[in-house]
């Protein structure tokens, strides 16, 4: 059996999809599993790396952690080399955690008590300088993810931002890996990092402000039981290995059923998309917190054969439902119910909500929103993905066998709230209706 040499474990999933994605695109055959699952060795024999995704970003630290060592124990358990641990690439945390905690826990595990991180990933406009985080040309800080729902980002210094979410218990000190050090290469890396981790630093944010820095950071963490990060860094990691660079992706069946989008995504960039494809003329319903609260399973219903009998009329017609909102009434409904439980009642409605329309013959599905995606996936009982062709930067359509609805294989692509152009939606049915979906 070839063991596969990357394990990645995903806070979310569909930062999980978009870190399987870019793999596969450095030429790694991949596999998505939900969760750990459980897998006799030969399924992944041939198998480069695999991505656990968990849905481990917004939960109590405490869960956050006893998962995530499982799925490392899982990881290694299958021979895994390395061990990725991906966040999201605007560092989407509370000053709880998740990201810090988990870190920690993982390093005593592997029994390593050194890590770099970097959520950069220039080529998606994410870069850090000086520890710094940016998204395009604003600080984190005074960026959309500002407004976030569930992890506003008010501190763009990455190395402050890790820090306080570290237990002061164990003593941990974070540090920088400057871009200076960073250009200068993977031997200028290696020797920095060994000077900080002589000071005294067991954590290091590095810089990484073009594509190359990324590059060069790859190759310095050769060999290194623990890397963290975006989509960005874990790219760089494939080659350290030989791999054969797989020059098309296996091709994904041809699609069929209907095309719905559900969106509970309330970033900037999703808001820019859901009214673009209104404005378009598309068809589209917008569930109202209020309404998901009060009569949840009513509104279900109401959704369910509204979209099948738009359907029925026009059975090529994409179905867009969401829950998608400025940050105003966002505020707004998180003021009447509860942070936590407003997030939790409308990922519950709108994965309800799929699934009863994944049985009633949806077969191209988009989800909008990570946490969303999250719970969608759950509830579809979907097990593993496999990666197909990009629709945009960092999301991929998919393949899955969603087994609570019966078995039928859907298309599935799970878009991260920052993730895509305006007409992401339109575009994304389009690859498939051109065949896309069929090769790379
Ligand atoms: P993103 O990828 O943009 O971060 P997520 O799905 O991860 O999107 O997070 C969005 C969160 O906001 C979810 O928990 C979702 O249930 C919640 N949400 C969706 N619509 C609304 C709304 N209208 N009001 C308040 N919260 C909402």
């Amino acid at each position: 059996v070839i063991r596969p040499l990357l394990g990645c474990i995903a806070d979310d999933f569909t930062g999980a999809t978009d870190a399987a994605n870019n793999l596969a695109h450095a030429g790694m055959r991949v596999t998505q599993t939900i969760g750990v699952l459980p897998w006799g060795d030969e399924n992944l024999s041939g198998i480069d790396a695999v991505v656990v995704s968990l849905k481990s970003r917004t939960v109590p630290a405490a869960e956050a952690i006893s998962m995530s060592l499982e799925a490392c124990r899982w990881l290694r358990a299958r021979g895994v080399q390395q061990i990725y641990f991906k966040v999201c690439s605007t560092f989407d945390s509370t000053v709880r955690g998740n990201i810090g905690p988990v870190i920690e826990a993982l390093m005593d595990e592997l029994a390593c008590n050194f890590c770099v991180i970097t959520p950069a990933f220039p080529q998606a406009a994410r870069t850090v300088y000086q520890g710094y985080l940016f998204v395009g040309s604003l600080l984190l800080s005074e960026s959309g993810m500002k407004d976030h729902p569930l992890t506003p980002m008010t501190d763009a210094n990455l190395v402050r931002a890790l820090q306080a979410q570290l237990d002061p218990a164990r003593g941990r000190r974070v540090g920088l890996l400057s871009s200076a050090d960073v250009a200068a290469g993977s031997r200028a890396i290696c020797a920095r990092l060994d000077v900080l981790q002589r000071d005294g630093f067991s954590l290091v944010i590095a810089d990484a402000t073009m594509d190359d820095d990324l590059k060069h950071l790859g190759r310095a963490l050769k060999g290194a039981p623990i890397v963290a990060g975006g989509s960005g860094l874990i790219a760089a990691l494939p080659q350290n290995w030989d791999v054969t660079l797989a020059t098309k992706r296996a091709p994904l069946p041809a699609a069929s059923g209907f095309k719905l989008i559900i969106s509970g995504s309330c970033s900037s960039t999703t808001n820019a998309q859901v009214a673009h494809f209104l404005s378009g003329g598309g068809t589209a319903y917008r569930l109202l917190p209020e309404e998901m609260f009060h009569t949840q399973s009513v509104v279900v219903q109401r959704v369910v054969e509204w979209a099948s009998a738009q359907w029925q009329i026009s059975p090529h017609t994409p179905v867009l439902l969401y829950s998608t909102a400025d940050v105003s009434s966002v505020r707004e409904t998180q003021a009447q119910f509860g942070i936590d439980r407003a997030g939790e009642i409308i990922e519950n409605t709108l994965a309800a909500v799929g699934r009863a329309l994944v049985l009633k013959g949806a077969g191209q599905l988009i989800v909008a929103g990570g946490e969303t995606s999250g719970r969608c996936v759950q509830e579809l009982g979907v097990q593993s993905l496999r990666i197909g062709p990009q629709i945009a930067p960092g999301v991929p359509w998919c393949y899955a066998t969603p087994f609570s609805t019966g078995g039928r294989s859907i298309h599935l692509a799970l878009k991260s709230g920052n993730f895509g152009s305006e007409g992401f939606f339109t575009e994304a049915f389009e690859l498939l209706d051109r065949g896309h979906g069929n090769g790379y």
